[in-house]
């Protein structure tokens, strides 16, 4: 409580300083606002304490960035799970890692978000093949699809922004059992990834034991049956991970 309050007095102070400084009100009003506008813009500064859906907005993003063997809770209140989860992330943007998230935080989330509010590097596209149907899902399916591929960003960033491919995503029922997909895989609610490495820099291992600090509850990778040839990653809410092949699993 009393850090919360300091915190806020600085943040009028700095406030109070800007409005006092022509050039800060210029820098402010060409600060690129990239993608801001076309998905979702904050309208406030966040920090431990705070609720609401813009908190949820952020949990999405940065869900990715939670300490290994932790899962995101997205229930738009930000407490200590999200404010490691912004320091993170903080810190692997190279911004002050002080675990509020304010306007260059929010900027680097701009810059990494397209339009439709996937993430820079991977599209609701990829990840809706769907045996060739294309993507037939409920708003809750493409809602999960949004926030698996926002880990996926985090996992991408996390193995040095090498290029990851979306092998198979969200899945209807006749599309999931034609594949062999488990009756209740996560596949058939858009919130699981079968990645494979984009280039010659990563592996299947290398990106199944990645993912374990990216976020995924559940990960099957290597020797786990048929997980041999893809990393699965999805994004239940318990731990589920196997690919015990894997040196240093
Ligand atoms: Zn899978």
């Amino acid at each position: 409580m009393r850090r919360s309050t300091l915190t806020h007095a600085f943040a009028a102070v700095a406030l109070v300083l800007g409005g006092l400084g022509v050039a800060t009100a210029t820098v402010t009003a060409t600060a690129p606002a990239a993608h801001a506008d076309e998905c979702y813009s904050w309208p406030r500064t966040l920090a431990s304490g705070a609720s609401g859906s813009d908190v949820t907005e952020l949990q999405v993003r940065v869900a990715g960035w939670v300490p290994r063997g932790q899962v995101m809770a997205v229930d738009g209140s930000y407490g200590a799970q999200t404010t490691a989860a912004v320091t993170n992330f903080q810190k692997a943007y190279g911004l002050t890692a002080d675990g509020v998230a304010g306007p260059a935080t929010f900027s680097t989330i701009y810059a990494l978000q397209d339009p439709d509010c996937s993430p820079a590097h991977f599209s609701y596209a990829e990840a809706s093949e769907n045996c060739g149907k294309g993507f037939t899902g409920t708003a809750a399916n493409r809602e999960n699809m949004k926030r698996a591929l926002w880990r996926a960003e985090a996992l991408r960033h996390q193995l040095g922004d090498h290029p990851l491919r979306v092998t198979s995503g969200f899945r209807d029922a006749a599309c999931n059992a034609s594949v062999g997909g488990a009756s209740n895989s996560v596949h058939l609610s858009g919130g699981a990834l079968d990645l494979v490495p984009g280039d010659g820099a990563t592996s299947i291992c290398s990106i199944a034991k990645q993912a374990r600090s990216a976020g995924f509850g559940g990960i099957f990778g290597p020797g786990y049956p048929a997980h041999d040839d893809h990393a699965h990653v999805d994004i239940r809410t318990t731990i589920t991970w196997d690919a015990d092949v894997c040196a240093g699993w």
